[in-house]
């Protein structure tokens, strides 16, 4: 078996939550290292017992209780978007690993509850705490999996066009930058650096806090 052909045997087993919970920045990252011989096949909680036996079998190797340190098995999960005390800040589109999340900068989010893996990756940046996991009264199927791994992928290949792009637009600054201060009328406020992408949507979170912190000052005081 080639080893590209063991990875993607070993990925077809991962339930593609691509929840992290491995230690691994997804389920392919995982499959690469178990391949490599280089992690245990007990780190995957959303695959639990079912998932260690599949991946002793095919590894040939002793079955494993899951690592603790992993986190526990538990039924499947989906997020749920208190919308009410959403400040529409995007951080949760920005973490889900399968654009579950439907929602624009400034407007309350919503979860699509049938693409929603139960990572709970989304649930941390949330600056204002209302993302919550619950119960989703249903299993995770293969199909779901398959699903989920496109969603992941077409999500990659998205991210890494727009980083090239992003990094195109800041060489073409830099270089207008360093054209315009050599000219000698330009005042010195010209020269202040342009304000990254990342700070300027910090001053947006900000300002996002701070109007949902006025709102309920003012529903306190009603
Ligand atoms: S489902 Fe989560 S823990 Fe399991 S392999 Fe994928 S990323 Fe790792
Ligand atoms: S909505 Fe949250 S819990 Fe669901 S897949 Fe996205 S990040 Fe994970
Ligand atoms: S992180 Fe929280 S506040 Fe920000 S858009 Fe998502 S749900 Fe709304």
């Amino acid at each position: 078996m080639t080893p590209n052909s063991l990875i993607e045997k070993i990925n077809a087993i991962l339930p593609q939550t691509q929840c992290t919970k491995c230690g691994y920045d997804g389920c392919n990252p995982y499959a690469q290292a178990l391949a490599n011989q280089e992690a245990d096949i007990n780190r995957c909680p959303p695959g639990g017992l079912t998932g260690i036996q599949q991946l002793a079998s095919l590894l040939q190797v002793p079955e494993l209780p899951l690592d603790p340190e992993c986190g526990t098995e538990i039924p499947l999960q989906v997020a749920v978007i208190d919308e009410a005390h959403c400040i529409g800040c995007t951080l949760c589109i920005r973490a889900c690993p399968v654009d579950a999340i439907i929602g624009a900068n400034k407007f309350m989010h919503t979860v699509d509850p049938e693409l929603c893996t139960g990572c709970d990756l989304c649930v941390a940046p949330c600056p204002v705490d209302c993302i919550s996991m619950v119960n989703a009264n249903r299993s995770w199927t293969r199909q779901d999996a398959a699903s989920a791994r496109i969603r992941h992928e077409q999500r990659a290949i998205r991210l890494q066009k727009l980083s090239l792009q992003e990094e195109a637009r800041l060489n073409q600054h830099s270089t207008q930058t360093a054209t315009f201060n050599t000219t000698p009328t330009t005042p010195a406020t010209a020269n202040a650096p342009a304000k990254t992408a990342e700070q300027i949507k910090k001053e947006a979170i900000a300002l996002a806090l701070q109007r949902a912190r006025e709102r309920r000052q003012q529903a306190a005081n009603k």
